[in-house]
């Protein structure tokens, strides 16, 4: 179903509350999905939840100033329910997601596809470093948020080899931030010969294809044990098959890619026990991780070539071009300038 153009008045705003005005907007995978039918989501609604901008007004109490360049978390979560108290913050009882809500009157700015956002009191809001260009800080919130949610599951780093499953936008993000943790090999294995080359770009220290040399290949790279840590960001069962069957025992997988349903995995629970794996699921992030995400691109993201993985931009109103363009192409991603 096509997107439209609305309007909508601006919100008056409450004591904690800002308005911000979208500098730029990316349509990531998920939007994609939900755009295509494979995902549920509340409609009516402003779809789009990467965004960077420049808070417009600021209400009573805001600690951040009209002018200033920030983002914010995908997630607004309560910060008292059950889950929040045990640090389960994207699983929060009372979870407002941007992009994610359905319209309703007086609360329909909450989307990225727009030229304003509100953002409703204890939006956990960032700044910017200013050496991040927009494109860039704008999956920030999104994919290299979720990345450092991941990383921060996997503990230290350091001298670690580390398998990365999938080189989209999030696993390309994540071959960056191991190598700059000190992973001391990043093997990145896809089956796409243009993602692979990406990969050795993003700090991948190996790029494998995902065939019948791939298990020989790792157990070489790592002196006979196999990895010490897997990361899947492809979502593919498969991917969960392979990555076990690769780890060294004591191994940990940590597993990001599977939020839309594609069937089941057959793995022998027999494994898991006697080479002792651990096995963790991380769904969106909490809002330390998107502070993570922007240390880390404002420290070390222009050594790596973020800027192409957003290669091309569309105005806001052809933003229909644009899903287009994104499904036919397959950019990483696709950015909106309102
Ligand atoms: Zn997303
Ligand atoms: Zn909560």
């Amino acid at each position: 179903m096509p997107l439209s153009l609305e309007s909508f008045p601006l919100p008056e705003l409450q004591p904690g509350e800002a308005l911000v005005r979208i500098t730029c907007a990316t349509i990531c995978g998920s939007d994609l999905h939900t755009l295509a039918g494979r995902r549920t989501a509340p409609v009516p609604t402003v779809l789009g939840h990467e965004m960077v901008g420049i808070i417009a007004a600021a209400g009573e109490g805001l600690q951040f100033q009209t002018g200033e360049r920030v983002t914010w978390s995908v997630i607004l979560h309560c910060g008292e329910c059950f889950y929040c108290q045990r640090g389960l913050e994207p699983k929060c009882e009372r979870l407002l997601k941007f992009g994610h809500q359905r319209l309703e009157p007086g609360r329909e700015l909450l989307g990225g596809m727009a030229e304003y956002c509100w953002l409703p009191k204890g939006t956990s809001i960032f700044r910017v470093p200013p050496q991040v260009p927009d494109i860039v800080a704008s999956p920030a919130n999104c994919a290299t948020a979720t990345v450092a949610a991941v990383l921060r599951q996997a503990g230290p780093l350091n001298g670690q080899t580390v398998t990365i499953h999938g080189a989209g936008m999030l696993g390309l993000t994540a071959c960056a931030m191991a190598k700059t943790r000190g992973a001391a090999q990043v093997i990145a294995i896809e089956p796409t010969a243009e993602r692979r080359a990406m990969a050795s770009r993003f700090g991948a220290t190996a790029t494998l294809a995902p065939d019948s040399k791939l298990r020989d290949s790792v157990l070489h790279l790592s002196g006979g044990r196999g990895s010490d840590l897997a990361l899947d960001f492809a979502g593919h069962p498969d991917v969960l098959e392979t990555g076990l069957s690769l780890l060294r025992t004591g191994g940990h997988f940590v597993l990001a890619g599977a939020v839309f349903p594609a069937g089941a995995a057959n793995i022998a629970p027999e494994q898991i026990v006697r080479r002792m794996l651990r096995i963790t699921g991380v769904h969106n992030y909490s809002p330390q991780d998107l502070g993570a995400a922007l240390e880390f691109l404002g420290a070390a993201g222009m050594q790596y070539p973020f800027a192409e993985l957003v290669p091309v931009a569309f105005p806001l109103p052809e933003v229909n071009a644009a899903v287009e363009y994104a499904n036919r192409v397959r950019p990483p991603r696709v950015a909106l300038l309102p």
